[in-house]
């Protein structure tokens, strides 16, 4: 028993100084706000979100709308933090990215804006103010239609997150498209003057795809001009709306065309072959035809 005695006498040997020091760090959180959560799985697999709204949120509605919006292949896992605050456990990267990636989502027309929460964060200090949207950039003469611009532009818009891979696939476009996280708290950007050094100066336009309820007034997403606080600030015939459905990229949708099956999409390059539809002669391609114009 010598063994039992040596610790004995170690711990008779503790003084209170030395159990001042030293001590482990427990990654909690804040009022234990991560009960419930797995702690072995990496936070990273752990967004945070809340809605742009006021209003109360159907909980258990949300969460089947969400999943069946979402599809996980590992599931997911949601729980109220707090009103409006809500934690998503996901259980593979490949989940995660196409949720993040696939922004916006949004439950009975309410915007969710969705983070990941970093490994020191809890909850609530995860700042739910930016929304990542796709911008499609009009107007771009030849000369600017490049990668270095697109930056430029998507950092004047918000903060550039990337450029679509099938921006520069066909020699002529409409439009770029550029992802840009959005400050919520801030209005839209409309257009932007650009220009080479000593030459005129000209517009580009953008228009936002997918984007969530926007105030015409004020131009700041998560409420509609009925919902202005302007409206209380300024008469109402003093009231103007600089804003407007054109920033709203028309939706796309899928149509049945009975010879897209051998119509190239975005004049791609490489092995094509004509998509297999199963011998119905059909095919599902993508067009611009907005149903609300
Ligand atoms: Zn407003």
């Amino acid at each position: 028993m010598a063994s039992t005695s040596n610790i004995t006498q170690a711990m008779n040997n503790i003084t209170l100084d030395d159990e001042e020091e030293g001590g482990i760090a427990f990654d909690i959180g804040e009022g234990g706000v991560n009960a419930g959560v797995d702690n072995n799985k990496d936070t990273k697999l752990c967004p945070v979100g809340r809605f742009l709204v006021d209003g109360v949120i159907d909980f258990v509605a949300m969460k089947q709308t969400l999943a069946a919006l979402w599809r996980p292949g590992r599931g997911v896992y949601i729980r109220e933090v707090e009103p409006n605050l809500y934690l998503f456990q996901f259980y593979h990267e490949v989940d995660i990215k196409r949720v993040l990636e696939g922004s916006p989502w949004s439950f009975n027309k309410k915007a969710l804006i969705i983070s990941r929460m970093q490994d020191a964060d809890v909850p609530r200090g995860v700042s739910l103010n930016n929304i990542d949207l796709w911008v499609q950039v009009h107007d771009l003469r030849v000369g600017f239609m490049t990668e270095r611009v697109l930056k430029e532009v998507g950092n004047y818009i918000g903060v550039f997150v990337e450029s679509c891979s099938k921006n520069f696939h066909s020699i002529w476009k409409e439009y770029l498209r550029v992802r840009v996280s959005i400050d919520v708290t801030r209005p839209l950007k409309r257009r932007m003057k650009i220009r080479s050094s000593g030459a005129e100066w000209f517009w580009i336009n953008f228009k936002y795809e997918n984007v969530p309820t926007f105030c015409f007034i004020c131009g700041i997403i998560g409420h509609s001009e009925k919902f202005c606080s302007r409206l209380f600030e300024v008469p109402e015939a003093e009231i103007t709306k600089p804003y407007g459905v054109w920033m709203r990229a028309p939706l796309m949708r899928q149509t049945q065309l009975i010879g897209s099956k051998w119509l190239r999409e975005d004049g791609v390059d490489g092995d094509w072959k004509a998509a297999n539809d199963g011998g119905s002669g059909r095919n599902t391609v993508r067009n611009n035809l907005d149903p609300r114009n």
